[in-house]
């Protein structure tokens, strides 16, 4: 059997095989990196030469290991979250990991709020959430990965609760966390110095440090996978298509009952009872169209992946079908259909929402 190889970079065991892998590197390239001496994993050669992450999965047990190493580290956590999908990225019990260890929540994807929104009020409103899922942050954030200028803010926050300690970024996946750890390593200038040199043998724990200036680390651990997560259900060019890029502009619907919105082909709003202005929080892109309850299951199964997209012909095929909530607010409310958008219901309103099986329907307090 061949001997085995480590990254130089992350220490991860070189493999050939798998492309989504921890240490996956093209058969040609490690026959190269072999003759050189320095053998990397296609993550860290890229991280090196095009200041550019790379997405990798990890087995439970690798993340495992890699999670009780925090716990057992006396460090700050940067908690990163998207907030537009705010339960969609929870980490389940994020406590037995994390153990005492304090937690700095950062909200990204801020850019997707009109300016109008009052960033206290979000803060406030985050805060708030991330109490009633018993997280107790030091402190809470708003950033966008996307605005460099943010970035020192976030790096300064981070110095002043670190004291002199490691941080370690946590986050499930597609929240923008690694276009966040992209910006922070631009921010420091080149990469080559970033990466560890050190080896792990025999371990798999892929992670990217940055160090700070006395010498402890910012270290970027994997995302972690959510299970109701819109990417189980979409292909990556309709995941692509109803992620918001730009800043959001809800629409407003004036409904009386046993009217129905559809969103897409994705998702649908029945109005049972109830009378009143609707806001709407998607993707701009995203097709909203009014009909009437009565003719809505028909319209569907005539136009879904034709006139109703996404999901495109092929998405049509990963898509489940679609799954009823019915659901009554006494309330004011935010209907959210987790990773796709959110709908502010008026008070004393019989709804029932329908979310592809398997992605998560949830009331929370209105946002705006
Ligand atoms: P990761 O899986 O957490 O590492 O997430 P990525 O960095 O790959 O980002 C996931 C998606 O969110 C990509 O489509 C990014 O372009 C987008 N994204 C990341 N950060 C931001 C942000 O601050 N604002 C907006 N609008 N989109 C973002």
């Amino acid at each position: 059997e061949a001997e085995e190889v480590y990254c130089i970079g992350c220490g991860a065991k070189i493999q050939t095989t798998e492309k989504d892998g921890t240490g996956y590197t093209p058969q040609g390239a490690l026959d190269k990196g072999l003759e050189k001496g320095e053998v990397y994993c296609q993550r860290c050669f890229r991280l090196r030469h095009y200041n550019e992450i790379a997405p990798v999965s990890l087995t439970d047990d690798d993340f495992l290991r890699l999670l009780s190493q925090i716990r057992d580290d006396d460090a700050l956590i940067v908690y990163v979250v998207d907030m537009f999908d705010f339960n969609g990225s929870m980490i389940p019990g994020i406590h037995r990991f994390v153990g005492d260890n304090p937690i700095l929540l950062v909200g990204n994807k801020d850019d997707v709020f009109p300016k109008s929104m009052k960033r206290s009020r979000m803060k406030e409103w985050l805060k708030q959430q991330a109490n009633a899922q018993g997280i107790r942050p030091i402190d809470v954030l708003l950033t966008s990965a996307k605005k460099p200028d943010e970035i020192e803010t976030l790096l300064n926050t981070i110095e002043k609760y670190r004291k002199k300690r490691n941080a370690y970024v946590v986050g499930v996946t597609n929240v923008g966390k690694s276009t966040l750890i992209n910006q922070i390593i631009r921010l420091n200038n080149g990469t080559q110095d970033l990466i560890t040199t050190s080896r792990f043998p025999g371990t798999t724990l892929d992670k990217i440090e940055i160090p700070f200036a006395d010498g402890k680390m910012l270290i970027d651990t994997p995302g972690i996978v959510h299970e109701d997560q819109m990417a189980h259900v979409l292909t990556g060019k309709d995941l692509k298509y109803v992620s918001p890029q730009k800043t959001i502009k809800p629409k407003t619907f004036q409904l009386s009952d046993q009217q129905t919105l559809f969103f897409g082909g994705i998702a649908r709003f029945d109005y049972l009872r109830g009378h009143g202005a609707v806001s709407t929080y998607f993707e701009n892109n995203l097709m909203v169209h009014r009909t009437k309850l009565a003719n809505a299951d028909e319209f569907y199964d005539n136009h879904v992946g034709t006139y109703l997209t996404p999901p495109d012909e092929d998405g049509l095929e990963k898509l489940p079908d679609l799954q009823r909530h019915e659901l009554h607010l006494e309330n004011r409310s935010d209907v959210v259909v987790e990773g796709l958008g959110w709908i502010t219901v008026p008070e004393h309103s019989t709804v029932a929402v329908w979310a592809p099986k398997g992605i998560s329907v949830v009331i929370r307090k209105p946002l705006v």
